[in-house]
């Protein structure tokens, strides 16, 4: 058993569409992807061996990945990184091969030791994809993945510490996308628009394998990209769409001039994930978008969903970010011990979408898995019926003179500003306090700290208010778009 297991959908349902290529159904993708895969075998490469991509969205891209992980082990890698950090993931997964489109990636090649190969895709007339390989090679026997086998190596996003090398095999992919079908009752009448990159275990699992497990069709645009989500949306119709909270408040910000799309297309709901969405921004989508909207939680190391709230008429609890769905949740102690209902304390999982440790990293191995549980390094607490809230990373809250702050509070009370339209709070080194808190916000008109500070006073306590503002361009960010509040104090030379 491994991935392809899950491309079940109708042989003549089309699994791929977008406006650069011609759908693929089912029955394409399947034949394609196996043939690839025994390319790859056909080039010297099999089971256990790391095959880098860098290839941006597209249907290629998706035909390649699944081809990849059923021969080898696919390490799928942003194809906008600059030369060095080629060179640094290359190294890290000890990949044998590069996969690239024939127009090159200077970037991707200028990296590659003299023992990779490197493969370039390119299509037949009939629209099928094959690879070439220009160097020679032994042949390696035609064998697929089995379950336990890695299909991908991913990275997590490196927003608390250096990124960690995540292995997941077809057995939690298989779990994951099997969970999210579950979720969100997933059919072969579902279309979702794949925004996020897949680079990332939200794209890879949360838009698309989670579709192919329902026999649905994944609309593959080039990236995302603000302007163009309005027309895919009125040409492709799609019934729901998956995003980290930053697009969807770029797809808000231009939904007022595309109100007619909106009227005629009804999403069946919209998904949140990767980063807390601000309970103030969710009414906003719901209330312009007139689609629910469900936040989720997930982590590359739980191959992407651990929790999310349910789908009407089931109830979505505002500020949770849902229950587990095939995954076991509880709340820890620093001790090791479960804690019980409403207690605070350290987010654990279990289930088989977890994977079973980082590779080469004995240490974060040690302290993340626990008696069974894997500890998330995330705060927070259950409630009576099972929902969880999180109350942010337990690395990124703030201890004000002992007086222990949760950030996303903070940022929340400052995003309901009429003048604020983005806020991060942070913490700052104190000589008495040991730690500070202070606010950058960026403003969509304008404002004086004095009124932020006021502001804040009336709906937070005196220890939460931030001692000061900061009013930025934007706010920094990490390379999958998260917010690096832990970077702050540093960015801003606060000492
Ligand atoms: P690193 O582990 O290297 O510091 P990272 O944790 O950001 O990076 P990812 O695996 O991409 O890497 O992200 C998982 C984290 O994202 C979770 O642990 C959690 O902190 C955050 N997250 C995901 N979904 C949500 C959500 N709905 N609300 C709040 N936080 C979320
Ligand atoms: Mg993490």
């Amino acid at each position: 058993m491994n991935i392809l297991n899950l491309l079940n959908g109708a042989a003549s349902n089309i699994a791929l569409t977008s406006n650069e290529r011609p759908a693929v159904t089912y029955k394409q993708l399947r034949e394609n992807v196996v043939e690839l895969a025994e390319q790859l075998n056909s080039f010297g490469l099999g089971r256990g061996d790391r095959v880098a991509i860098a290839i941006s969205n597209s249907p290629e891209m998706i035909t390649v990945f699944l081809a990849t992980t059923i021969a080898a082990t696919a390490c799928p890698l942003n194809p906008k990184y600059k030369q060095e950090e080629f060179a640094f993931y290359y190294e890290d997964t000890q990949a044998k091969a590069l996969i690239i489109l024939p127009d090159g990636n200077n970037n991707a090649l200028a990296a590659c030791s003299e023992a990779m190969k490197v493969i370039t895709v390119k299509t037949r007339e009939s629209g099928a994809l094959y690879f070439e390989l220009q160097t020679a090679h032994q042949p390696r026997e035609v064998e697929q993945a089995t379950e336990n086998d890695i299909a991908m190596i991913l990275h997590t996003s490196g927003t608390t510490s250096r990124p960690k090398r995540v292995p997941i095999r077809h057995r939690n992919l298989i779990a994951s996308a099997t969970n999210f079908v579950n979720a969100y009752s997933l059919t072969a009448n579902d279309k979702t628009l794949l925004v996020m990159p897949l680079f990332h275990i939200h794209g890879l699992v949360g838009c698309m394998l989670s579709t192919f497990a329902s026999g649905g069709t994944v609309i593959c645009p080039p990236g995302f990209n603000a302007l163009e989500f309005w027309k895919l949306v009125e040409t492709f119709k799609p019934t729901w769409y998956s995003a980290a909270p930053t697009m969807h408040q770029m797809v808000l910000a231009r939904a007022s001039r595309n109100s007619e799309i909106i009227q005629a297309n009804q999403f069946r709901f919209i998904r949140s994930s990767s980063a807390p969405l601000p309970p103030v921004i969710l009414e906003q989508i719901e209330a312009t978008l007139h689609a629910p909207v469900v936040q989720s939680y997930s982590m590359t190391e739980a191959a992407h969903l651990m929790t999310t709230n349910p789908l009407p008429p089931k109830t979505r609890k505002p500020g949770s970010v849902g229950y587990g769905f095939g995954v076991d949740v509880g709340i820890m102690d620093d001790n090791g011990n479960l804690l019980p209902t409403g207690s605070l304390g350290e987010v654990v999982v279990k289930g088989a979408n977890v994977i079973d440790g980082y590779e080469n990293n004995p240490q974060a191995n040690a302290t993340a898995f626990v008696s069974g549980w894997f500890r998330t390094g995330d705060q927070g607490f259950l409630d009576e019926e099972g929902y969880l809230s999180l109350t942010g990373r337990l690395k990124e809250l703030i201890n004000r003179g002992g007086e222990k702050i949760s950030p996303l509070e903070v940022d929340d009370v400052l995003l309901r500003h009429p003048a604020v339209s983005e806020a991060l709070a942070f913490a700052v080194p104190h000589k008495t306090l040991g730690e500070d808190i202070h606010a950058a916000v960026v403003l969509k008109s304008l404002t004086e700290e004095k009124e932020l500070h006021s502001h804040c006073s009336q709906m937070l306590a005196e220890f939460k208010v931030p001692a000061k503002f900061h009013i930025l361009e934007e706010l920094p960010r990490g390379a999958t778009g998260k917010l690096q509040r832990l970077n702050m104090s540093k960015l801003l030379k606060i000492e």
